[in-house]
């Protein structure tokens, strides 16, 4: 068997021109172009990247993005007075909090201190606290996790009571992933939750008809681990060095450093053989996130300018 490969561009262009059509509805009859404000504390190279790529495909989709570099030393309070000054300000729809933070800074409260309404990336307890309970309209919810349930949609097949395991289990991630797979009292499938501490993984794996995993290890899933027919989602973004047939590291003869790639955590090469469908990386989980990213914007924008929202309808 080879896997179909679940096209995460084809997905996100579909939410994108959904989202930007939206938008195009809000600017002509509004006047407004939402805007969200990406706070970033400290210097974070691999932070300013993934905000560089937001900008780039936020400005497409038509949101303005206000990025504000804020000193690691910057205190508590502060960082406090910045979020109630983003809060109060009306012309700012949407507030994000780029992690990491420095240590000396209380990540949980200052998170919490983002008006549920503003909260684009469901970092607040009272918007995980509405996915918990499985409310609706689902109005925001964490972008990753979405990106993922979008991905299990597209294959069409049915959920109901499949044994899908998730390996990880991190708040952004994985525990969400586990709230949205839980969200329908009918149609849920059956989930079993693996993290580090897990012994043996291969014993979970190998039952999944369904297997998600988000950790950061590049290979942790290889053929082995996998049921025949699984679908596998990929959501691990690891950068690991390119190598020559003789093990050594292949140099860039323009900067003098080593070749990289992106890959994810699944050995996609040879799981692609067995399962039924996967996604790839680069190619799958990480467009559609950014594009989901959008569209909790859009929804947050809806609900502030008192319009009807549908919300996210995870398993119905
Ligand atoms: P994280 O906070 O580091 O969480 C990793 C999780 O994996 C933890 O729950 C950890 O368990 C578990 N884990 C570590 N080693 C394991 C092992 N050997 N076996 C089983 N579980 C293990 O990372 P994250 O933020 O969830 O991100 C996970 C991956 O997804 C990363 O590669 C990240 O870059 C990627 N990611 C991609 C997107 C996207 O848009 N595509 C978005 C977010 C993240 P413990 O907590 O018990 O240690």
């Amino acid at each position: 068997m080879v896997a179909q490969i679940i096209d995460g561009i084809k997905i996100a262009e579909r939410i994108k021109t959904e989202v930007k059509d939206e938008l195009l509805y809000i600017k002509n009859r509004f006047n407004l172009i939402p805007k969200v404000v990406s706070i970033i504390v400290g210097e974070n190279p691999a932070t300013e990247i993934y905000v560089n790529n937001q900008c780039k495909i936020c400005n497409e989709i038509g949101i303005n993005v206000e990025v504000v570099k804020i000193n690691k030393n910057t205190t508590q309070q502060e960082l406090e007075n910045k979020i109630i000054q983003f809060n109060e300000d009306e012309s700012i729809n949407a507030i994000m909090l780029n992690l990491p933070l420095p240590p000396h800074l209380n990540q949980r409260k200052l998170q919490n201190m983002i008006l549920p309404i503003k909260d684009i990336e469901s970092v607040t307890a009272e918007n995980l606290g509405k996915l918990f309970y499985a409310e609706t309209p689902l109005v925001v919810a964490p972008c990753t996790a979405l990106a993922v349930i979008e991905c299990l949609k597209e294959t069409k097949i049915e959920l109901k009571g499949k044994h899908t395991v998730i390996v990880g289990h991190s708040e952004i991630v994985g525990k969400p992933i586990l709230l949205m797979l839980l969200s329908s009292l009918l149609n849920s499938p059956t989930p079993t939750v693996c993290h580090i501490a897990t012994k043996n993984l291969i014993e979970y794996t190998k039952l999944a008809e369904i297997l998600i995993v988000a950790v950061g290890k590049p290979n942790l899933i290889t053929e082995d681990m996998v049921k025949d027919n699984a679908v596998v989602i990929d959501v691990g973004i690891n950068r690991i060095k390119l190598l020559d047939k003789n093990g050594r590291e292949i140099i860039d003869e323009k900067t003098g450093k080593p070749k990289t790639k992106i890959v994810g955590d699944v050995d996609f090469e040879n799981v692609s053989k067995k399962a039924s469908y996967i996604t790839p990386v680069p190619g799958g989980i990480g467009p559609i996130t950014t594009c989901i990213l959008a569209k909790n914007l859009l929804n947050l924008t809806k609900i502030q300018l008192n319009l009807p929202i549908e919300g996210y309808k995870i398993f119905s």
